[in-house]
């Protein structure tokens, strides 16, 4: 019988759908869950004066990796630096990593080793201890699950819910590469004509294959709640912006010429007929942090960028709810930042 005609339940809930109904659902038994479903990380209360940071994250084979163009430990690196990267969006110091795994029969013990190579090297910059998991074999690809405890002071965590009218919207670093580093990958493996190799080739492919966490922003921006709201930019910036609305209950305006472009990505973008902000709207796993902060910080904002050696940007504003989400275009207009990223049984 013909299927895909008729979406299932799940299509047409969406990724995000079905983990609002989770969330909806999940009441917290205990007063020590500060934070539960819907932010990066969950914030649980250990101690009297620290939280616990908690999350994990899945890396399925031919879902999130291809190991015709990513190497094992391409593969290790990328799934640990998304879970330290969560911690880094709630602003806290990423400790304790455990990782899962479901080997296929076919794999040496040396491509394990392989593999492990690349989640220690994230570890060992940023000072994680890996200190468990779980083996087990699979009938079909490799199963990674990763997960990652951190730690924060009381009361300063950052979420994504305390965005305010009025605060600007920064984000660090500069959007789309990891997915023109992506397509170039892919290409190459469906042997698609691509413009011919250019400088920007290497940049971009090592953006998306070795992401930087944003740890030390994240850090700072949790200091004395300097910033208001904050989360990572995994799945692209029109999802992730917009998570930092329904959270907080609040509108945005993104300035397009505003968004932070590499000058590989722009080759890239011309190069491929592409528009560079559609790269950054829709491109995730770039795993640089999105925030927002008081309209009387910027000054404290430039001098943080300059500390840390992270370009920050004011990309926009925040606006009441009912501005809604909307995107300023170049020559004036502008239209309705709608999600277009990647989500998991979405069929579009
Ligand atoms: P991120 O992109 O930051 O990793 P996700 O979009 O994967 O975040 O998840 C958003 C929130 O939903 C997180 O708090 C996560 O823990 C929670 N979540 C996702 N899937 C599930 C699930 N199956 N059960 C419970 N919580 C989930
Ligand atoms: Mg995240």
């Amino acid at each position: 019988m013909k299927q895909a005609s008729r979406p299932s339940k799940l299509q047409s809930l969406g990724e995000f759908g079905l983990i609002r109904e989770l969330q909806k659902h999940s009441h917290s038994l205990s007063s020590d869950v500060i934070q539960g479903i819907g932010d990066d990380a969950a914030i649980l209360t250990t101690s009297k004066n620290e939280s616990l940071l908690a999350s994990t994250d899945l890396a399925i084979e031919g879902v999130h990796f291809d190991l015709a163009f990513e190497s094992l430990q391409d593969v290790g690196f990328r799934t640990a630096v998304a879970n330290i990267s969560d911690i880094a969006a709630m602003g806290g110091t990423p400790k304790f990593l455990l990782v899962a795994l479901a080997i296929p029969g076919s794999f040496s013990p040396q491509q394990v080793r392989t593999l492990y190579q690349g989640f220690r090297k994230p570890c060992q910059q940023y000072n994680i201890s890996l200190v468990g998991g779980d083996t087990s074999s699979s009938k079909s690809g490799l199963f990674l699950c990763v997960t990652i405890l951190g730690q924060v002071e009381k009361k300063q965590a950052l979420t994504r819910r305390g965005a305010k009218v009025g605060d600007l919207v920064y984000v660090t670093g500069t959007l789309g590469d990891s997915r023109a580093g992506l397509q170039i990958l892919q290409h190459k493996v469906k042997q698609k004509k691509l413009p011919p190799p250019q400088g920007y080739e290497g940049f971009l492919k090592k953006r998306h294959l070795r992401p930087t966490p944003r740890v030390a922003i994240g850090l700072a921006l949790s200091q004395d709640r300097l910033a208001h709201a904050a989360i990572d930019v995994s799945d692209g910036l029109s999802g992730d912006s917009l998570h930092i609305c329904e959270a907080s209950g609040v509108g945005i305006e993104i300035q397009a010429a505003s968004i932070p472009i590499s000058p590989q990505c722009r080759a890239y973008a011309t190069a491929s007929n592409l528009d560079p902000i559609d790269l950054a709207l829709s491109g995730g796993e770039d795993y640089e942090l999105l925030f927002t902060t008081a309209h009387r910080n910027q000054r404290k904002m430039s001098h943080l960028s300059q500390t840390l050696k992270t370009p920050l940007t004011c990309i926009g504003e925040i606006k009441p709810k009912s501005f809604g989400r909307r995107l300023k275009l170049k020559g004036g207009n502008d239209r309705n930042i709608v999600s277009k990223s990647y989500e998991h049984f979405s069929s579009t």
